[in-house]
């Protein structure tokens, strides 16, 4: 049976009962990646939170078709192209690769469909041309912009009226613009752009604009209506609000998107994690570091996801003890099969009221301090499926090498003589070789695969 969720819409920004298009086939769509270098922890934060809320769609509903898109067409990839004397497609194809290893490390789903922008540039084209027959959009050498006055709704998601846009802000009024408000579908080349970033159109060599990406590959693969899209909470203004523009006025029969979900920042000293702000740090970096990608995707999961959520060592110390003695509990269990049993109520029910995650943690957390007491196998079975429902199950067990464990073995030998600077110069040498050494309370020694 399915059970209510709810959600908190941006569009009416309340918390409402999810009714879907089709009970059948959920369609959720997210804003992806720009692919021109790796992606930072905010990224990730982003892709974890869909990825929950995949999971627990995927419980409720027979079927869920989760597209996220790939941004491959953009300024900041001609830029980064033409720097490494590299052609668009083959940056992307080498970020992208990249990426989707970061986000199996996190234990994030892969998504149904993964649209790119170069993949579906013709479609994008006859998308623009539709707008521009429909009068919602005009061409001004060589560019094509959305004319905003020519939809009445503009503004419904961010709230912003077109004047309260325009107060304040010094706008470039570039020449070939009707109003300073509109904003460009398709964009001329540049002489120094790479010819790998120039696509011929009706309006000559060009590219086309971030917004009209999403609102191709959104409605080409999830139909006109569908249930959700998600995003980053910078993404509201304008991506968002302009997407909506684009495909209610191609499509005026449509709604669109019926829930818009947005996921607060990982923020770094209070202040949004970004490339720009120049105080980001990659996932790939902190798996060369040696943390794992389950601990980080705990850190990420652990703050309800419209909340800022700040990092540093500190929860990331915390993140680790917990996945440590979790995975504790579970080594005894690893035979036991809970393909058949459900996720308990005191965890669903608080992820299906717009994903209270602090709740279901918590309940999670009673019960590994239950399981101890008394070894009820209901209750380890709980304690089982919650942690593989959350994706944070370990990897299957990899064998040890034989010289890795006679290290080890030297480090228990040298911390027993007190010889601590003989035992970090091993777990040096180990830890080179790609594993780790976790010191467990009893003073055992554990080691693992990075
Ligand atoms: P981008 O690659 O910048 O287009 O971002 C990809 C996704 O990550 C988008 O949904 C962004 O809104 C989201 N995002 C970027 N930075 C952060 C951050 N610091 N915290 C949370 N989400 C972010
Ligand atoms: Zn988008």
């Amino acid at each position: 049976m399915v059970k209510r969720l709810k959600l908190y819409n941006s569009l009416t920004s309340r918390k409402e009962e999810f009714v879907p298009h089709n009970h059948e086939n959920i369609r959720m769509y997210v804003c992806g990646p720009t692919i021109y270098s790796n992606p930072h922890l905010g990224n990730a934060r982003s892709t974890v939170v869909y990825d929950l809320l995949y999971r627990l769609l995927k419980e409720n509903y027979p079927k869920v078709t989760y597209v996220r898109n790939i941004t491959d067409i953009d300024d900041k990839i001609n830029a980064a192209a033409i720097e490494r004397k590299i052609s668009i497609q083959e940056l992307t194809s080498e970020v992208r690769e990249e990426f989707n290893s970061d986000m199996i490390e996190l234990c994030n789903l892969q998504p149904d469909i993964e649209p790119s922008a170069l993949d579906n540039i013709v479609d994008i084209i006859k998308l623009i041309e539709l707008l521009v027959a429909r009068k919602h959009a005009y061409v001004s050498n060589g560019h094509v912009y959305f004319s905003v006055k020519s939809y009445e709704n503009y503004g419904k998601l961010s709230g912003r009226k077109i004047e309260d846009m325009l107060q304040g802000v010094r706008i470039d009024v570039a020449e070939d613009k009707e109003s300073p408000e509109d904003f460009v579908l398709w964009k001329p080349a540049k002489e120094t752009d790479d010819d790998s970033s120039k696509f011929n159109s009706p309006w000559g060599l060009g590219r086309p604009g971030w917004h009209i990406e999403c609102s191709l590959m959104s409605t080409k693969y999830l139909g006109k209506d569908f249930d959700i899209h998600g995003g980053g909470a910078d993404l509201k203004f304008p991506h968002h609000e302009n997407e909506i523009a684009q495909s209610c006025a191609a499509f005026p029969d449509s709604k669109y998107a019926k829930y818009w979900v947005h996921n607060g920042f990982l923020t770094v000293n209070g202040e949004k994690m970004s490339k720009s702000l120049g105080n980001f740090i990659t996932v790939k970096e902190l798996l060369q570091q040696g943390v794992k990608g389950r601990c980080l995707r705990l850190i990420l999961l652990s703050t309800h996801y419209r909340k800022p959520l700040d990092y540093n060592f500190k929860i990331l110390e915390e993140s680790r003890k917990i996945i440590t003695r979790y995975d504790r509990i579970l080594d005894d269990y690893e035979a036991l099969n809970i393909a058949e049993h459900k996720l308990p109520d005191e965890f669903l029910l608080p992820l299906l009221d717009d994903l209270n995650i602090s709740k279901s943690l918590a309940y999670l957390h009673d019960l590994s301090k239950e399981i101890y007491n008394d070894n009820a196998i209901e209750k380890i079975k709980d304690f089982k499926k919650i942690y593989n429902f959350l994706g944070l199950e370990k990897k299957v067990k990899e064998e040890i090498p034989l010289d890795i464990l006679t290290l080890a073995k030297e480090i228990q030998t040298a911390r027993a003589a007190k010889d601590y600077a003989k035992a970090d110069e091993i777990r040096a040498k180990i830890t080179a070789l790609n594993y780790n050494i976790n010191y467990t309370k009893s003073g055992e020694i554990e080691v693992e695969k990075k």
